[in-house]
């Protein structure tokens, strides 16, 4: 693929890993056009980007839109269970309107559509780690199924559009990603402790923090969704983007704690609801076919984190 050539839609594009793509893809020559309504993005997300192949759009993927384009990458959703759960009737409609028209307008143009997915579609796993053929344990009514269900119905409703229609299909399925840029108050549990430790509150750790997830820097997810769009020749249509390092909350507690210099100190609430006790990837199929790996260790990570974050918070 010559980025040269491509008019790229993100949706989504305001929102952190959007922040991330959209920069990444403006360096590599190519047009792009966000379209976003800000529900969890920022609105000055490129105030310090100046560049006239880069163009903003208010626009709800709920309603159908008509634009040219190459390639539509489509990350609008609300990604944090807190954000999802104020929500959960719009994330619903988002997550599966949103994929329906937009893979529509990608069909009308005859571009490329590359779609967000997660890890969630999982559910809380039985099989360890978690390759792409796994069908999942996810409830379908509880308090994550907006979200979780919201996923899953996109990736039928696609996988059904390219078998049938033959759209030109990739599904990232993206494990939990960090780093700069993350909304201060955005409920994830990276930045609920970076923000924690460095305004020297106590780590707040949802039930015993023995769960596990596996975390990914987003400059990896970033290549990995690059990687996934580039890529032409694949007969898999889903991929697992993610960190096969697997770490318990607890864990993580103890490392940000130690990067920022103080004695740990957490309070305890309540596990969150139909919370996964475990989360890891099995990235095989994405090293074989995409050649991506993750580069990133969560302190190297972290430490472009915790110093992103120290900026915004001073
Ligand atoms: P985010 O909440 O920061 O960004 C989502 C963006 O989508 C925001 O800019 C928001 O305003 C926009 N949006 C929401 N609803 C919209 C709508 N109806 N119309 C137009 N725009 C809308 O989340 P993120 O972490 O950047 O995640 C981006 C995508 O990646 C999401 O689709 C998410 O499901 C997926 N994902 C992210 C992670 C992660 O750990 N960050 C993990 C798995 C999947
Ligand atoms: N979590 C926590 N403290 C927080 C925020 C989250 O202990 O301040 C826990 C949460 O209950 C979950 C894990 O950390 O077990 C990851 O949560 P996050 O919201 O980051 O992502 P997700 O649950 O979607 O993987």
């Amino acid at each position: 693929m010559n980025w040269q050539d491509q008019h790229v839609i993100v949706a989504g594009g305001a929102g952190f890993v959007g922040g991330h793509l959209v920069r990444a893809v403006l360096q590599r020559g190519a047009r792009v056009t966000v379209l976003d309504n800000f529900h969890t993005g920022m609105r000055d997300r490129f105030a310090g980007v100046s560049n006239a192949r880069l163009k903003i759009v208010e626009h709800d993927v709920c309603a159908p839109i008509d634009l040219s384009c190459d390639l539509i990458i489509n990350l609008a959703c609300p990604a944090s269970p807190k954000k999802y759960q104020a929500a959960p009737l719009e994330t619903w409609r988002t997550s599966i309107f949103g994929a329906v028209h937009l893979s529509e307008l990608a069909l009308r143009q005859g571009a490329r559509f590359v779609q967000a997915s997660t890890s969630e579609v999982y559910g809380d796993p039985l099989e360890h780690p978690q390759r792409e053929s796994y069908c999942g344990n996810v409830s379908f009514t509880g308090p994550r199924a907006c979200y979780d269900e919201g996923k899953r119905a996109a990736e039928t409703y696609l996988m059904d559009l390219h078998r049938e229609v033959g759209l030109d299909l990739r599904i990232a399925r993206i494990f939990n990603t960090y780093g700069p840029g993350m909304a201060l108050d955005d409920g994830r549990v990276v930045s609920n402790f970076v923000v924690q430790a460095l305004s020297g509150r106590v780590l707040t750790i949802y039930g015993d923090g023995l769960q596990t997830r596996s975390f990914c820097y987003v400059s990896d997810t970033v290549d990995g969704l690059l990687a996934l769009a580039e890529t032409d020749d694949c007969a898999d249509k889903i991929f697992n983007i993610g960190n096969p390092k697997e770490q318990s909350v607890l864990d993580l507690a103890n490392l940000v704690a130690e990067m920022t210099k103080q004695d740990l100190s957490v309070q305890n609430g309540p596990a969150a609801g139909d919370d996964p006790r475990r989360r890891c990837p099995d990235i095989s199929r994405a090293r074989a076919i995409l050649g991506w790996s993750p580069k990133v260790s969560l302190e190297e990570g972290l430490r472009s984190t915790l110093a992103e974050f120290r900026g915004r918070l001073s």
